[in-house]
């Protein structure tokens, strides 16, 4: 019987499993209730409503005999009583890439890319998806990415499955033992969830510490705890545990005898983007360096590869080209959720007028300003408009709180002048005024449309 119970998060991360199938698995039958993905039958969303599942309060069912409790990744371990109920019964917490990672086993012949870092994840998710397909192999994406894994059918033998995996969701993750796992870089970033910067950074490493000796790493050393990292990594016969020492922060694994084999790579490996039109800015050459060598490792030509970063269409909501009006080019960077990911969008256009501004992460702007020469004016918004708009002011940045989305954009549309670029890139979550960062976009989107109009 599966039990989860009515938060909004949990909704909104609803998990689609096989009907009847069981997630609060007891001992009595470990592997038999675990979903295969793709079985015959059809997969409801976990809702109240849903077969086989009850709605309730998982605070409140003996544990007894139970393997596991399926949460979202949108329940903080770190502060919900479920954990500690859970470690108290001697209980795992799982999430749903744990229960793809028990079902491999009786999947037909495949591998697996698991992909995590602060910014790039999904970039990189969607690009070595686009070579592989591009190369003739059978792949699907999902975990943090379009659809949910356990919702999705079998790949046919020969597959490679792409996941990309938010902290949160390794934290879920205990055996997922990935072929080939990739780390783009480690800033802070939900640090309200974690043990500092430190038990951020460990949550990231776990995903390396589930590794079999002669599986790989390709880990983007350009940051100093992606290289501490590498170091700790290809020192192979040190068990994960030492990586307690290293990043500060427990990580709970058994020790192993030896870890992946690491392939270090680095922006600076990609000097020439100018034939991958949607893999512009320096932090696609991280990107392109990544994906490379992880799609190398599969065993991918490098024509192949070199065709699909040709043709790699971009995602949308990541410095995304919607409109040029007047002159004036508009750009979607919703999906930029922190100063360090904002930042790049500020270095790839000379004359920017920038809103931002939402639920902020972080108390300041330092990432962004080595670009503040690149704006010309700026506008904020949400809960973060009056403290940004204070940052920018005090570094001589003209800047406006202008409260709304909508009217960020109409008056950066009455100020931008041809050649000039309105870009949002907000540096901040998106929850204090819409439902998700997708929902921002197509507000902005929106937006732009009516000023097309001239409404
Ligand atoms: P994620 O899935 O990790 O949030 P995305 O690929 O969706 O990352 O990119 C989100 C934003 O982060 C992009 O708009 C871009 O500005 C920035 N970004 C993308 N790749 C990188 C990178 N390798 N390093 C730093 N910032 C990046």
């Amino acid at each position: 019987q599966v039990t989860a119970w009515d938060s909004d998060e949990a909704k909104r991360n609803a998990l689609p499993l096989p009907s009847g199938e069981r997630v609060g698995v007891r001992g009595s039958e470990p592997q038999a209730s675990v979903p295969a993905i793709g079985a015959d039958h059809p997969h409801p969303t976990l809702s109240p409503k849903g077969e086989g599942f009850s709605w309730g309060d998982p605070m409140l069912i003996d544990l007894t005999g139970f393997d596991g409790i399926v949460v979202s990744p949108g329940v903080p371990l770190n502060t919900h009583p479920i954990a500690s109920r859970g470690r108290e019964a001697g209980v795992p917490i799982i999430g749903d890439i744990e229960l793809f990672a028990q079902a491999r086993a009786s999947l037909p012949d495949h591998k697996v890319v698991a992909i995590t870092g602060t910014n790039g994840k999904s970039t990189v998710t969607a690009l070595i998806h686009h070579i592989l397909q591009t190369a003739g192999v059978p792949t699907t994406l999902g975990g943090n990415i379009g659809l949910p894994i356990l919702g999705q059918e079998p790949l046919p033998a020969g597959g490679v499955y792409v996941l990309e995996l938010s902290s949160f969701q390794i934290d879920l993750t205990h055996s997922l033992a990935a072929d080939v796992s990739v780390l783009t870089n480690i800033t802070p970033d939900h640090l309200d969830r974690y043990d500092g910067f430190t038990g951020y950074a460990a949550s990231k490493a776990r995903l390396f510490a589930m590794q079999r000796p002669g599986q790989s790493a390709v880990i983007a050393t350009d940051d100093e705890p992606t290289r501490a990292l590498a170091v700790h990594l290809s020192r192979a016969v040190l068990p994960p545990l030492a990586m307690d020492g290293l990043l500060g922060a427990p990580l709970g694994m058994p020790p192993i005898p030896a870890g992946p084999t690491v392939v270090a790579v680095s922006a600076g490996d990609v000097t020439d983007q100018s034939a991958w039109p949607a893999l512009q800015g320096p932090h696609n050459a991280q990107n392109v360096a990544i994906a490379r060598a992880a799609c190398r490792l599969l065993g991918i030509d490098d024509a192949a590869i070199e065709q699909g970063l040709r043709t790699y269409p971009g995602l949308p909501h990541r410095m995304e080209r919607i409109a040029e009006l007047a002159g004036v080019l508009y750009v979607n960077d919703s999906k930029a959720t922190n100063a360090t990911s904002t930042a790049p969008a500020l270095g790839a256009y000379p004359k920017i007028h920038w809103i931002l501004g939402g639920k902020r992460k972080t108390d300041d702007l330092d990432a962004c300003k080595p670009y503040y020469g690149h704006v010309v004016a700026a506008y904020t918004i949400g809960e973060a408009a009056e403290l940004f708009e204070r940052i920018l002011l005090e570094s001589g940045i003209y800047a406006r709180n202008l409260g709304t989305l909508d009217a960020a954009v109409k008056a950066a549309a009455q100020v931008a002048r041809p050649g000039e670029t309105v870009l949002l890139s907000p540096a901040c979550a998106s929850y204090d005024q819409f439902r998700d960062y997708e929902a921002r976009g197509d507000a902005f989107r929106a937006a732009v449309a009516m000023l097309g109009t001239g409404a």
